[in-house]
């Protein structure tokens, strides 16, 4: 499954942005981030951007390019983990919770917003049935180790390597299965 189209051109920072937010509405991150802020463990807890009930007030380049452990899972089985990453590696100025992108700059590859907001809805349910009582350290728990493991198995070159780590993600979420179900309808 490719997201990717090749364009070269110069475009604004205000575009990547919505590029990113674009895709991340096609992948239905939206469910996911639901269920994870009710449950204490938000990636923009604490941040001075974050305003209670209206959201990021100063949406930057970096926070929009950053997958959190449960994003990642889900970029990883629909095939877009590589895209996305070559994508952001070509806007520069990107920091912790902000940027120093300036607004010009050149990019060349581009995303095709995806349609997999069924994948991300399943996985958002199974995560709410699995932690009935919204445990923010069971939430933390598998949001690092995904992440974790997802980033071990990018950056991992050997086969056997490479398939006991998978061993391990498929272990630790063998217990999802609306995902699974849902995983199924992905096109190859
Ligand atoms: S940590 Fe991940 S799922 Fe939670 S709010 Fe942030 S992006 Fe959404
Ligand atoms: S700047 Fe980043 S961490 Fe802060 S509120 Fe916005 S998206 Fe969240």
């Amino acid at each position: 499954m490719s997201g990717m189209q090749e364009l070269v051109c110069s475009t604004t920072k205000q575009k990547v942005i919505e590029v990113g937010l674009d895709f991340l509405q096609g992948v239905g991150a939206d469910h996911i981030c639901r269920v994870c802020i009710a449950g204490g463990s938000s990636c923009c807890s604490g941040c001075r951007s974050i305003k209670h009930g209206f959201g990021c007030q100063k949406r930057n380049t970096s926070c929009t390019a950053w997958l959190c452990g449960f994003l990642k899972f889900i970029f990883y089985k629909a095939g877009f983990i590589h895209e996305w990453k070559q994508f952001w590696d070509q806007v520069p100025g990107q920091d912790y919770r902000e940027d120093f992108t300036p607004p010009y700059f050149p990019v060349r590859m581009w995303l095709e917003k995806p349609n997999i907001r069924f994948l991300s809805e399943a996985f958002a349910e199974d995560l709410e049935e699995l932690n009935p009582y919204h445990n923010v350290f069971w939430l933390i728990e598998m949001k690092e180790t995904l992440d974790r493991h997802i980033d071990n198995l990018m950056k991992c070159s050997d086969p056997k390597v490479k398939r006991k780590i998978e061993k391990k993600i498929n272990f630790l979420t063998k217990d999802f299965r609306r995902f699974h179900l849902a995983a199924e309808q992905l096109v190859k």
